[in-house]
């Protein structure tokens, strides 16, 4: 895959909160295409292998609790400079910590409850936008 895509996730709590519209729309607005885009609801299993990156941290099995505790929305994102241009639109991990107008400040509860997940790098959207999506599901 090209470097400048990016992976994300809307989390649970943001979907549960009928937040998606407008979290899609602010990722539109903010020049990116969307290449791939599901609703799904990720199981054990599959939340485990996704953040198994994770694995030795404390919150771990929160995480992945909360992972799993209902549906999530899964897309490919198109834009230059992909990776760290979504990391800056949704903002720092800790909502409390996020900058005005980031969506993690609009749309989401807490640290764990963070309303969107977006790759850390090149190499890592790949792997997690191959975990959701067959090449066929991917336009161009
Ligand atoms: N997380 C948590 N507690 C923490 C740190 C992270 O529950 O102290 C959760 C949170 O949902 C976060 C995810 O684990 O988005 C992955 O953590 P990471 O440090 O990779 O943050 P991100 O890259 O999502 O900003
Ligand atoms: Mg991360």
């Amino acid at each position: 895959m090209a470097t400048n895509r990016t992976f994300t996730m809307i989390k649970p709590d943001a979907v549960e909160s009928n937040s998606t519209g407008k979290i899609i729309d602010m990722i539109i607005e903010a020049g990116f295409t969307i290449k791939a885009m599901k609703l799904t609801h990720l199981n054990q299993s599959e939340a485990e292998t996704f953040y198994a990156v994770h694995s030795e941290r404390p919150f771990f099995g929160e995480l992945v609790e909360y992972m799993t505790s209902g549906p999530i929305v899964a897309a490919v994102l198109e834009k230059d400079n992909a990776v760290a241009d979504f990391r800056k639109l949704i903002g720092a991990t800790d909502p409390a910590e996020a900058e005005d107008g980031t969506i993690r400040k609009l749309y989401a509860e807490s640290k764990a409850k963070n309303a969107v997940h977006g790759s850390d790098s090149d190499e890592n959207a790949e792997i997690e936008s191959n975990f959701h999506f067959s090449g066929r599901e991917m336009v161009g």
